[in-house]
């Protein structure tokens, strides 16, 4: 039995420029220049704390889980389940079971693909999803829908950038078997009103999955309050390792899932003769050797979070990302796409007219300053606002109004044709 950990906001630490010291990378400079980071919503940087108990797992702790019958193996094992209570306690989870250890966001989504959607869809079912998606909750479930013969119904986005809880109500029909949803938009950081949209769904049991990649990182998400059947998100954007993610499911759909790949550590009993059989979940759906410092990572950030504590991040981000629309608002042409500024996530996107956002993009660069600039992998979304691109400015909790003062000073000398 493993305890639960309190990942409750402390409030120990402000966000900024004191938690700077502790990630190593914003030492960096880039030629003569400090490093501005502001592609956060890519991923984000790694504190030392998560990158101490990575150290500190393979120093003292490493063997592999649920499989040896030594003390080591036991520790690992101990460890690796700690990590689970630690991220059930984060998004508020019921059970620790209802959380298992994939490799990111886009993994999460194919794994419920290939088993919940596999087994509910048929042909001329529908599947609805917003039309806001990062490719990675779109086009699993388009694959599917192609290849069962149902249809992928898209509910637009409102020109604030945000789908409203009435669209998305009226996509919805006899022949939706399920919905998958973005929380945060990774284009615009406009927040959707998922709560509502689980409730319209779930009144006509619909299932909703949510991608919660933009979510995590800048609020704290409480997964029994927003009803949610499946939610996922990568552990790298919310300053966790790469390679590790999260699939968190109510228990009794996530427990009737069948294996999604099968292998190692996903069997109670194998024989030539009988039906395999399988482990509960959620050893059932990792098989192989888990990522078992990438959750021990995942979980000292969280940990690293509490310390800040969620509404101080809140406040931050608020703070950045109303900085960062008068600075865009400053320059000459230069105008921002949907309405970041309502509950802000932590981007800011924007466009200068008679500018290629790449050539924005490079210019920042020569400044120091790391900005995404293109489709962002939502390339459909970006295409309704009938701009070939955006420049996108992703915050985290180390980053400062100073460094939004670099970018407005950056941006007063921006001019076409840097490549
Ligand atoms: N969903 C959203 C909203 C994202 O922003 C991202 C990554 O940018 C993903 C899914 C995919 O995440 P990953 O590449 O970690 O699987």
């Amino acid at each position: 039995m493993v305890d639960l950990v309190d990942t409750a906001p402390r409030n120990l630490v402000a966000p900024g420029e004191s938690v700077r010291p502790d990630f190593p990378i914003l030492a960096t400079r880039v030629g003569p220049r400090p490093l501005v980071y502001l592609d956060n919503a890519a991923t984000a940087q790694k504190p030392r704390r998560v990158l101490d108990a990575i150290t500190d797992h393979y120093t003292g702790a490493n063997a592999n889980v649920g499989r040896g019958y030594y003390q080591l193996s036991h520790l690992a094992t101990d460890v690796y389940e700690q990590a689970r209570a630690t991220v059930q306690h984060a998004i508020n989870a019921e059970h620790a079971d209802e959380v298992v250890f994939v490799p990111g966001t886009t993994a999460a989504v194919n794994l419920l693909v290939d088993t919940f959607g596999r087994d509910r869809l048929r042909a001329g079912d529908q599947v609805v999803v917003t039309g806001m998606e990062h490719n990675s909750n779109l086009l699993p479930w388009r694959r599917l829908c192609e290849s069962v013969g149902a249809e992928l119904v898209l509910v637009a986005a409102d020109d604030r950038g945000r789908v409203t809880g009435e669209a998305f109500d009226a996509a919805l029909g006899p022949k939706t078997r399920l919905a998958a949803v973005t929380h945060v938009s990774n284009v615009l950081g406009t927040v959707n009103p998922v709560r509502d949209m689980v409730a319209s769904a779930h009144r006509r049991d619909i299932p909703v999955v949510v991608d919660g990649a933009q979510a995590v990182p800048h609020r704290q998400v409480d997964v029994r309050e927003l009803d949610a059947d499946f939610y996922v998100f990568s552990g790298h954007k919310v300053y966790g390792p790469m390679g590790i993610g999260v699939l968190y499911g109510r228990r009794e759909l996530l427990h009737a899932l069948q294996p999604y790949q099968v292998g190692g550590g996903t069997v109670k009993g194998v024989s030539l003769t009988e039906p395999v059989r399988y482990v509960p979940v959620p050893a059932r759906l990792e098989a192989g050797t888990p990522h078992i410092p990438g959750a021990v990572g995942l979980a000292a950030a969280f940990e690293y979070l509490a310390d800040i504590g969620w509404d101080a991040i809140r406040a931050h981000d608020d703070t950045l990302v109303r900085a960062a629309v008068a600075a865009v608002l400053d320059t000459p042409d230069a105008r921002v796409v949907g309405d970041p500024a309502a509950d802000p996530s932590g981007i800011v996107s924007f466009v200068v007219d008679g500018i290629h956002p790449y050539d924005v993009g490079g210019h920042l660069d020569a400044h120091g300053i790391a900005v995404r600039s293109g489709v962002h992998c939502a390339n459909t979304f970006v295409d309704t606002f009938g701009v070939v691109g955006t420049v996108r400015l992703s915050f985290g909790v180390y980053n400062t109004e100073a460094e939004v003062a670099v970018v407005r000073e950056a941006l007063s000398t921006v001019k076409p044709g840097f490549w």
